[in-house]
């Protein structure tokens, strides 16, 4: 008998498990996939760390959450600083001076918010009611149509006036020559990967893989309690109707070469190539192992978005009104359970990063012990 059945080993499992243990209950961790770590979890391949579900650089503001994640990992000082690649033509991201520079030839701060500001007027926009209009008003229409445009249709499948704002104020916009795509306080990598430090949060806790909670619900009767990080709307057997996710399928390829890109990330921002993004995982390690040994080849993804549908792995939820909407419904049956808790990502139906998780982890079993 257990206090709590986890279902899911990603972050938010991970994390609840860990602080319930040490706390004295008695955890059960169930996935349905055959290994831990949910969507951060790395595999090494030719001495690579692949990020199998997608790039992920830890960030964040909060000190309680960096000193936890430390705990577990010793972290490097990777920085993230994306490349935009629009028809061969390469511009620095996140959107700063280097980017104004290539784009209009500026020079100064002020002259880039000048053009800014003339491209914001000219557009006619006072309130963004939505990713198009919010994205005009940050960085202008020569931005927005090279950088903006085509990647955000690719990545979402909508067309940027029907998506909310709030997705394009993740990224920042600084007068400021600085390429680091995050302004968090803290962020790197963890040596020897993602899944490592997961594997450290389970230490001693039961793990069983390749379980599928919704095919053996039985399951719940071996716990008092269950925290459920799977799709919400699973969990209900889509009864109001399945909310909207985006997915991504990843091409990996192992190739020959040292150096494919030079760089972890470049995106691919214009509307034609079908790719969204490449990510050459080398480079999150600076092209070393944790000895210093130099690598020989180079692991490549090519990220392709798609709409999800049943059987295909969520990754986003598309928070826009409609799906805001459903998701009420289903938040109104969860809060009326007793015994079982939804969080994380999937759980919870939140663009979540992977900081927030573990905050949002830590708060709630700190609420429940
Ligand atoms: N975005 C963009 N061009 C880029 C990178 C990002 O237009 O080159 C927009 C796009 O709408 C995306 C959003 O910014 O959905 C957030 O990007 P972020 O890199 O935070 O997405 P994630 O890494 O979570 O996929």
């Amino acid at each position: 008998m257990y206090d709590y059945l986890i279902v899911g080993a990603g972050l938010y499992g991970a994390v609840c498990a860990r602080e319930l243990t040490d706390a004295g209950k008695k955890c059960l961790v169930i996935d349905k996939r055959d290994h831990i770590a949910g969507n951060v979890y790395t595999e090494k391949i030719e001495k690579i760390n692949v990020h199998k579900y997608g790039a992920h650089i830890f960030h964040t503001n909060m000190a309680n959450v960096w000193n936890y994640v430390n705990r577990f990992a010793t972290f490097n000082r990777f920085t993230n600083s994306p490349v935009a690649n629009y028809h061969g033509e390469l511009y620095s991201l996140p959107f700063n001076m280097y980017t104004f520079n290539k784009m209009w030839g500026v020079v100064t701060p002020e002259d880039a918010e000048k053009k800014i500001d003339e491209q914001r007027r000219e557009a006619g926009i006072t309130e963004p009611k939505n990713l198009e209009e919010q994205a005009i008003s940050l960085v202008g229409t020569d931005i927005y149509e090279k950088l903006i445009k085509g990647y955000t249709q690719k990545q979402w499948g909508r067309p940027c006036d029907k998506l909310p704002a709030f997705i394009i104020k993740r990224l920042p916009v600084r007068f400021t020559f600085d390429n680091n795509y995050f302004n968090a306080l803290y962020q790197g990598i963890p040596i020897g990967g993602y899944t490592k430090m997961v594997e450290r949060m389970l230490d001693g806790i039961d793990v069983r893989l390749g379980v599928d909670f919704l095919e053996h619900r039985e399951l719940a009767e071996e716990a008092e309690k269950v925290i459920y990080t799977g799709p919400i709307d699973a969990y209900y057997d889509y009864k109001f109707g399945n909310l909207e996710y985006r997915s991504v399928r990843f091409e990996n390829e192992v190739l020959d070469i040292p150096n494919f890109q030079g760089n972890a990330a470049v995106n691919y921002t214009d509307a034609d190539t079908p790719w969204t993004r490449i990510i050459e995982h080398k480079w999150f390690e600076f092209g070393r192992t944790p000895e210093g040994e130099e690598i020989e080849k180079t692991v490549i993804s090519r990220e392709y978005s798609s709409e999800w549908k049943p059987g295909d792995e969520p990754y986003y939820p598309v928070n826009d009104e409609k799906n805001g909407q459903l998701f009420t419904q289903y938040k109104e049956l969860a809060e009326g359970e007793a015994e079982v808790i939804f969080g994380g990502r999937l759980g919870e139906y939140k663009y979540y990063d992977m900081d927030q998780v573990i905050a949002a982890g830590l708060e709630k079993v700190k609420s429940l012990i």
